[in-house]
């Protein structure tokens, strides 16, 4: 009896220990690679007639916690933070355009958020109407879920690619409602506004893009969005752990070839700030550094 369990055990680590790695710390392969041109970024970024910003501002509208591992494939089991923030591009004459909006108390509570700024949220939410175009890196619940139950959200200037509304479960579990008939169609990269370039890269969602702003100082960020969560991400040209990319439906190879494009891009130009989706020691940084000012 007790050599029969010790076989069941055995043949029971036999198996579940490849799949624990497989499942928690592979990494693969970059599937070709992607194209991310910071020239044609620079070009497109003054395509349009007018001003560039001169500012950036970001409000952190919550914290999601993942073990370190789900973040980096192989890592710690240590919990780590995941803030969410929403950005506001700001221009001279006090216009601005926001990039990416949280998500609402209810759904951040939803999905076990530590922490959530109702006030922050707030301030997001009130910007949306006057806003002259709002961009979302991705339709995922923390980055298109504030925009998509704004009261107006049919009024806004919301430049929503019809990417982003090809797979309405994406947005769990935030409903897609009735939304504006305006899209923002583009082939691979397109200018919405003097300084402010899209430019897109499928993978962690079929309608991800990376979003460039160029301000009028010259200081130039790249929102990664959840291309990477962490810096670690592109440093080390390491995705999320597979079964974080099997619940979330993530094209890994696609990801892995952007995140190595990431990586060259940033080493090449060490001025340019990369800054990725949930990383708490960026956004210190950046607000040290002040190249993104603190709330709206
Ligand atoms: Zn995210």
């Amino acid at each position: 009896m007790l050599k029969k369990f010790a076989l069941v055990l055995a043949t029971g680590v036999i198996v579940a220990a490849p799949s624990y790695w497989y499942l928690t710390a592979r990494n693969g392969t970059p599937a070709g690679t992607f194209d991310l041109d910071l020239a044609e970024l620079r070009r497109l970024a003054n395509e349009r007639p007018g001003a560039r910003p001169t500012e950036v501002r970001a409000e952190r509208i919550a914290t999601l916690q993942f073990p370190e591992r789900a973040i980096l494939a192989g890592a710690s089991w240590a919990m780590r933070d995941l803030d969410v923030y929403a950005f506001q591009a700001r221009y001279a004459d006090g216009t601005f355009g926001l990039i990416d909006t949280g998500m609402d108390e209810a759904v951040a509570k939803a999905q076990g958020a530590t922490f959530f700024d109702a006030r922050a949220f707030e301030r997001v939410t009130a910007a949306m109407e006057p806003a002259r175009f709002i961009v979302v890196t991705h339709e995922h619940f923390d980055h298109m879920g504030g925009v998509v139950v704004h009261p107006k959200v049919k009024s806004l200037n919301w430049l929503v690619t019809p990417q982003q509304l090809q797979v309405p479960g994406n947005l769990a579990p935030v409903k897609l409602g009735d939304l504006p008939g305006t899209r923002l169609v583009y082939e691979k990269a397109t200018a919405i506004a003097p300084g402010v370039v899209v430019w897109r890269a499928a993978g962690h969602t079929v309608g991800h893009q990376v979003v460039f702003v160029q301000r009028a100082d010259g200081q130039e960020l790249l929102f990664l969005g959840d291309v990477a969560w962490y810096r670690e991400n592109y440093r080390q040209v390491r995705e999320r752990a597979t079964l974080v990319t099997l619940i979330l439906g993530e094209d890994r190879g696609a990801v892995l070839a952007q995140l190595a494009a990431v990586k060259a891009l940033s080493e090449a130009h060490p001025q340019l700030h990369v800054v990725p989706g949930h990383d708490p020691d960026v956004y210190d940084e950046a607000f040290a550094g002040g190249w993104l000012t603190r709330g709206f």
